[in-house]
């Protein structure tokens, strides 16, 4: 198949300073959770970019200097040389794919944890951070001197490590963004007041970079243009601070939010479309004669190569479609368009680098496995067992995902079976509440791999039991049944069923009832009530709300779907609930539900009651291990149908995120050949180089 000519355009070089970008795709810095202390794992990540076709790939945040520690969150860092030698890894790899290595040189200010650091965080003004418990240090003219100097210092490393893009970082309100916004800025001396003064911390560190390496670096800068409310600048600020500072730089990487509101920046599909931030930053082009390189989500050629064709910016920035799909480019240059797994927008890679852990995929359970598991996310070597047939029950995501990693290892027959009529599991319906019709892209691109797999056969309709599975003919088994919502309420405050709770009466009802069954509440007043903390809760509460139902979402928890914090949604989804009309309760706990009413007890032990005609059971999920358990309790039987292993994965082990259930079947088939495949493979670990002495 061949490209559409009308994506050539994404394929043009752009010069930015002494540098040449190979085409119009670019990583931008995101978070792994590698940071300096796992430097292979860091390489890895990066370099499948190159591979994949980016033109430049970058790392994460990058502290110049200890007073910008970012402990507990994982940031990389160049204070030292053996930061140097840590980053020059991801150098070496990234340039052995023919990209160009970005280095996002970094300072916190006020919004800095400084968990590990423990010294006071230093700002343009004594003024509490909007985004952390920290109350800064005012910079002495001392402090800005020796961070700028720090700045200068970490860039010479960044050469010798072989970085080829440069950053001056002053985007999500950080340190250069803190003192150009006069929301943190409120000095008098020659860097506050004026925009002038204000600019002139930013002005004056790109001075002393672009001094030091401009030559052999290009210079980039990162700015929110328009902070989008008050923690940072407005847009024509923005652009007067681009007309400052234009001679300095070779790269504008434009972007809209602030450290507090990241949201705006990072967008879920759950608020954001595609391309949303091109109306902030089109007017970039009247302040600068630089490229200009913005994000907004994109994984469609079309609308890449239509914003590149506008004029609006050169370069295409990308974050999570990067992640998703770390082979984007090479698919759309040969014209492979059908095989681009699309970000569907979710941020569950946020939720999996950020609290220092490793940066993890819905779409692309190889994101951030490419070093300590060796997983390629394009090739897959032939299992050593690739002669048997396999049985997979279930064709949910963790189904789903197992049998085209196992018809890609060359099994000679992949049997994936699903009672229902149609394949999918849950990701058949979620798509169809309010705000997640992005996730329809973790099917849609399942059932096209599926499709051509000549090697895996879909049957669908079929339930089978233990009987079915041991007479199928298949020598491997692998279930993957999912789980359900508790129609009891078993939930995490009590740890037992409520009273009343019974998902077979008329006024109680789970998720699958709402979304599969059509079963609605027999009366106006619903409350949903939540002990999973994540999106299906608030989902049904605003879905009913929006068929006219007197919507009251309470939760056991100590705040609405506190997992969504972390996905950068629960401030717009309390908002988005409000404004639907929900009435939210938190910390409450059900203790008896009947036809009418509903109480129980709030977090200081006090009774309370709710007029409700329907209750909706989001407490938690349980799992379908009936048939696994029933198949390796009788080994004999197994055996005698020569039936080798039963292995099980998904929500039937443990109900999971979807990024985790597939996870899990993709493990299972990446490794169905090692000695013990139920048992995970060790993965490499990274160390801190720092000898530790032997005991004595
Ligand atoms: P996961 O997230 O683990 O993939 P899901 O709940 O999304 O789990 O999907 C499980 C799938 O398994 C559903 O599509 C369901 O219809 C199917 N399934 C469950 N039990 C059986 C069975 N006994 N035979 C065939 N398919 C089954
Ligand atoms: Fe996109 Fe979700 Fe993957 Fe992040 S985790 S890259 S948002 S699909």
């Amino acid at each position: 198949m061949a490209r559409d000519p009308r994506h050539d355009v994404l394929f043009e070089p752009v010069r930015i300073g002494p540098k040449t970008l190979r085409n119009r795709f670019y990583q931008v810095p995101h978070c792994t959770g590698f940071g300096v202390q796992k430097p292979r794992g860091q390489a890895g990540h990066r370099a499948m970019k190159a591979e994949g076709g980016w033109a430049a790939a970058c790392t994460e945040y990058c502290a110049v200097s200890p007073d910008s520690d970012e402990t507990p969150f994982i940031s990389a860092r160049m204070w030292d040389d053996g930061d140097l030698r840590a980053l020059a890894v991801m150098c070496d790899e990234v340039h052995a794919h023919g990209a160009l290595a970005g280095v996002e040189l970094h300072h916190s200010g006020a919004h800095c944890p400084r968990r590990e650091w423990r010294l006071p965080a230093l700002a343009p003004s004594q003024v509490a951070s909007d985004y952390l418990l920290v109350v800064p240090k005012a910079m002495e003219k001392s402090d800005i001197r020796r961070i700028a100097s720090d700045w200068r210092d970490a860039a010479v490393r960044a050469r010798e490590a072989g970085f080829d893009i440069v950053y001056v970082y002053g985007a999500h309100s950080y340190l250069p963004m803190q003192f150009l916004s006069p929301f943190y800025n409120k000095r008098t001396d020659e860097y506050g007041g004026s925009l002038e003064n204000r600019a002139r911390f930013w002005l004056e560190t790109l001075e002393l970079v672009r001094e030091a390496v401009g030559d052999d670096c290009a210079i980039a800068s990162r700015i929110a243009v328009d902070a989008l409310g008050p923690y940072g600048v407005e847009l024509e600020e923005g652009l007067a601070f681009i007309r400052l500072a234009d001679h300095l730089v070779d790269l504008w990487d434009v972007n809209v939010g602030s450290a507090l509101e990241w949201s705006k920046d990072s967008g879920a599909s759950s608020f954001f479309a595609e391309g949303w931030q091109v109306e902030h930053t089109r007017r970039v082009r009247e302040a600068t004669a630089k490229p200009i390189l913005g994000v907004g989500r994109f994984t469609s050629p079309d609308a890449m190569a239509a914003v590149i064709r506008s004029g609006v910016w050169d370069v295409i920035g990308a974050a999570r479609p990067s992640i998703a799909d770390p082979f984007l480019p090479a698919k759309v240059e040969a014209g492979r368009y059908g095989e681009i797994r699309e970000c569907i927008g979710c941020n569950i890679c946020i939720t999996k680098a950020d609290p220092g852990g490793n940066v993890g995929c819905t779409q692309n359970a190889t994101a951030g496995e490419e070093y300590r598991r060796g997983w390629h996310p394009e090739r897959f070597e032939r299992a050593e067992n690739a002669d048997r047939d396999v049985l997979v029950v279930g064709a949910g995501p963790a189904g789903m995902e197992c049998a085209i990693v196992l018809g890609k290892r060359g099994f000679r027959r992949v049997h994936l079976v699903d009672a229902e009529k149609e394949i999918g599991g849950i990701t058949r319906w979620v798509p169809r509440l309010p705000r997640r019709g992005e996730w329809a892209r973790l099917l849609n691109w399942r059932r096209i791999q599926l499709e051509k797999l000549s090697n895996v056969e879909v049957i669908t309709g079929t339930r089978l039991d233990a009987g079915d599975v041991r007479e199928y003919g298949a020598e491997l088994v692998v279930v993957a049944t999912g789980a359900h919502w508790a129609g009891d309420g078993i939930n995490p405050a009590t740890h037992e069923p409520i009273d009343g709770a019974d998902a077979g009466l008329a006024h109680v009802l789970t998720p699958e009832q709402i979304m599969l069954e059509a079963k609605r509440p027999p009366g106006e007043r619903v409350v949903v009530y939540d002990g999973e903390g994540y999106y299906m809760a608030p989902a049904l509460a605003e879905l009913l709300a929006g068929e006219g139902h007197a919507v009251e979402l309470v939760t056991c928890l100590g705040e609405i779907a506190p997992f969504t914090y972390e996905t950068l949604e629960q401030k717009l989804l309390r908002r988005a609930l409000h404004d639907a009309g929900v009435v939210m309760h938190e910390h409450v706990v059900l203790d008896r539900i009947a036809a009418g009413s509903v109480t129980g007890v709030d977090e200081f032990g006090e009774a309370v009651a709710f007029e409700a005609d329907a209750v909706v059971l989001v407490t938690q999920r349980v799992s379908n291990e009936a048939l696994y358990l029933e198949l390796a309790e009788r080994p004999d039987e197994l055996e005698a149908e020569g039936i080798e292993a039963v292995y099980r994965i998904g929500d039937c082990v443990a109900p999971q995120l979807i990024a985790d259930a597939i996870f899990d079947g993709h493990r299972l088939a990446r490794e169905i050949d090692s000695d013990d495949p139920a048992t995970p493979l060790p993965y490499l670990r990274e160390r801190p180089e720092t000898p530790v002495p032997a005991p004595s």
